[in-house]
């Protein structure tokens, strides 16, 4: 018995990994020999990190800002640039900055032209505005109520002077999300999508499209009933309970909420994941339903702008956004920045105890 079942064990079909691969064959050969073996790091100039080895060995990263959305011609010139004037060895960062790494500090310049020369700029690093991290957008996600990376690239143009030059107080981090469910992530200053009316039901449709008790699970406030229309099974929403999140339209796209005049966007501020000088903290909401623009989003352009520079006029040294607001308070923001505060920044909803679907379960 013991020894079938060692043949049998013997016979298995190896697990097939899936996932990334192992990054070291990727690394530059000093990276891999100095592995977990670093002494210190400094940065000789904006978009330039050099990192020194106990072994003695040097290496010098120049972060550049790229389009994120690059097609094989951008591709292409980048990794020409990289033969040519750097090692051959390149990584992306997750906020989509490009990072080539060389070991003589001689490489540096004109490894920096050639980039500037082809249009891409190096910074990113330190006390900067760092590329904005955004979520896929209409290129990529099936549900999303704005394109992220298009808002990223417009705003960027404007903050391009903060990207090459490390003058803000500390570092910060911005974030855009094209829905109000999913990647959002906890940035300094925050960009997302807000939807304001219910979602609309194409009653034709649900009951070859949606399985009806998965959407009914996914609402959080239990606004979604099932229901008969027109001798069909279709499914009703009870809009004085529903909070316009968004979460019944990926399982069931007949439930259609975007919408091109009344899906807004929102700008939160404040949050950090980092937990140097003070606690991570939570992004609050300072501006609600400004116009979802494309291509340029000047509305939100305006708005960021406004909170960033007051921030970099009013901060102290080394205090992100949110360690800011807290030391001079909301109100104060609100009156520095210029920003209405209104009603809806108020977070008045009760709903939450009674009909908050608080069950830890993930549902698909
Ligand atoms: S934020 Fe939402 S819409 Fe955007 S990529 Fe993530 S899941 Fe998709
Ligand atoms: S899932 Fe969200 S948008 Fe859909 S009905 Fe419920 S609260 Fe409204």
């Amino acid at each position: 018995m013991a020894q079938a079942q060692a043949t049998e064990k013997k016979q298995m079909r190896p697990p097939i990994e899936s996932g990334c691969p192992d990054g070291m064959q990727y690394m530059h050969p000093l990276m891999v020999k100095n592995f977990g073996n670093w002494k210190y790091h400094d940065r000789p100039r904006p978009g330039v990190l050099h990192h020194v080895a106990y072994s003695g060995d040097e290496l010098w990263t120049v972060r550049v800002g790229t389009q994120r959305q690059l097609g094989p011609y951008e591709i292409n010139l980048l990794c020409d640039i990289v033969d040519k004037y750097g090692e051959g060895h390149v990584r992306f960062t997750i906020r989509s900055n490009l990072e080539v790494m060389v070991s003589k500090w001689e490489k540096v310049g004109p490894l920096i032209r050639a980039f500037n020369d082809a249009g891409y700029p190096v910074g990113g690093t330190g006390n900067s505005v760092t590329m904005i991290s955004h979520t896929q957008g209409w290129l990529h996600c099936d549900i999303p109520g704005t394109d992220a990376s298009g808002v990223v690239k417009s705003l960027m143009d404007e903050l391009y002077e903060e990207f090459v030059k490390e003058e803000m107080p500390n570092r910060v981090h911005i974030t855009t999300s094209c829905c109000q469910i999913n990647c959002g992530g906890q940035g300094d200053i925050a960009i997302n999508i807000q939807h304001t009316k219910p979602p609309k039901i194409n009653h034709d449709l649900v009951a070859n499209v949606c399985e009806r008790p998965s959407v009914v699970a996914r609402c959080p406030v239990a606004a979604i009933r099932p229901a008969m229309v027109n001798g069909k099974p279709s499914l009703e929403v009870d809009e004085k309970k529903c909070i316009c999140c968004g979460a019944c339209y990926p399982p069931c796209p007949p439930m259609q909420i975007n919408d091109p005049v009344h899906s807004k966007l929102a700008v939160w501020v404040g949050g950090k994941n980092s937990n140097a000088r003070s606690k991570p903290m939570f992004q609050k909401l300072v501006a609600a339903g400004l116009p979802n623009n494309p291509p340029r989003w000047p509305e939100v352009a305006e708005v960021v702008k406004k909170i960033l520079y007051t921030y970099k006029k009013d901060a102290r040294h080394w205090e992100r956004v949110g360690d800011w607001v807290e030391r001079i308070g909301w109100p104060r923001f609100f009156e520095l920045t210029g920003l209405p505060f209104t009603k809806f920044h108020i977070d008045n909803w009760r709903g939450a105890r009674n009909s908050l679907n608080a069950s830890a379960h993930i549902r698909f």
